[in-house]
């Protein structure tokens, strides 16, 4: 995209968000208001795009047109929709019960709840999506379970190329931890985890509680296998990937 569309495009959510948000300079509208414009964040998640996408053409890997980024809320969070070719992210305050969900997750404390929903969507889930885009560009077929695998795979070996994430990546793995502490496995006794999340994966996805429970251990097992994960290979491995290839 050139840069013209670029800033016409920032332009225009700017105002969409002081029409909204400008009201709360007077007091009026302040608790609906994002802590961060969408139109920053936006610009933000489309400089990781550019850099992903050069990752995979250094790695060899032909990307074709780029994913368009929308910054939006909806009741799917985080995801990459093939039929529209957008990634989208949603952004500080989220609706209502996802707030809930954040802050069940950190038992009531607030700056704990925004500090894992930013590292998660305005930063980790950027690169799990692109991963997913990246799926779809070298046709790699994978079942639900095993592509969300490969997504949480494919962030973590891209962040790698710059050393300065490891931190924050541990940072991460810490957070998610103390989240899974306040969540149960949803798997039915008399079914196999890979079963259950393949059968009911639109169901599941729609559940924060439920999803987030695999989610979450998928990307700290992603991120305990940092080392394993060179972005090179894993880009050249995804091509020739299938449901029975090893995650
Ligand atoms: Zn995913």
């Amino acid at each position: 995209m050139d840069i013209d569309k670029r800033w016409k495009r920032a332009g225009a959510l700017w105002m969409a968000w002081f029409a909204v948000c400008g009201i709360g300079v007077l007091g009026l509208a302040q608790t609906t208001c994002p802590s961060a414009a969408p139109a920053a964040i936006q610009a933000d998640i489309e400089r990781t795009v550019e850099t992903y996408a050069r990752a995979v053409s250094e790695a060899g890997g032909d990307v074709g047109p780029l994913p368009e980024v929308a910054v939006l809320n909806t009741p799917y969070l985080a995801h990459f929709s093939q039929k529209t070719h957008r990634i989208v992210i949603p952004y500080w305050p989220p609706q209502e019960s996802t707030v809930n969900f954040f802050l069940t997750l950190t038992a009531g404390d607030e700056a704990l709840a925004r500090e894992l929903f930013a590292e998660l969507f305005g930063w980790f889930l950027v690169a799990h999506e692109l991963t997913h885009w990246l799926q779809t560009v070298k046709g790699a077929e994978l079942d639900y379970y095993h592509a969300e695998i490969s997504a949480n795979d494919g962030a973590v070996a891209f962040y790698n190329l710059f050393p300065e994430s490891e931190d924050r990546l541990l940072r991460l793995d810490a957070l998610l931890a103390g989240a899974l502490e306040r969540l149960s496995d949803p798997t039915p006794a008399s079914l196999d985890p890979v079963t259950y999340f393949n059968a009911f994966y639109p169901s599941l996805a729609g559940d924060p509680y439920r999803y987030g429970y695999f989610q979450f251990r998928f990307i700290r097992e992603s991120i305990a296998r940092r080392h394993e994960l060179g972005f090179a290979a894993f880009v050249a491995a995804l091509g020739s990937a299938g449901t029975n290839a090893e995650p």
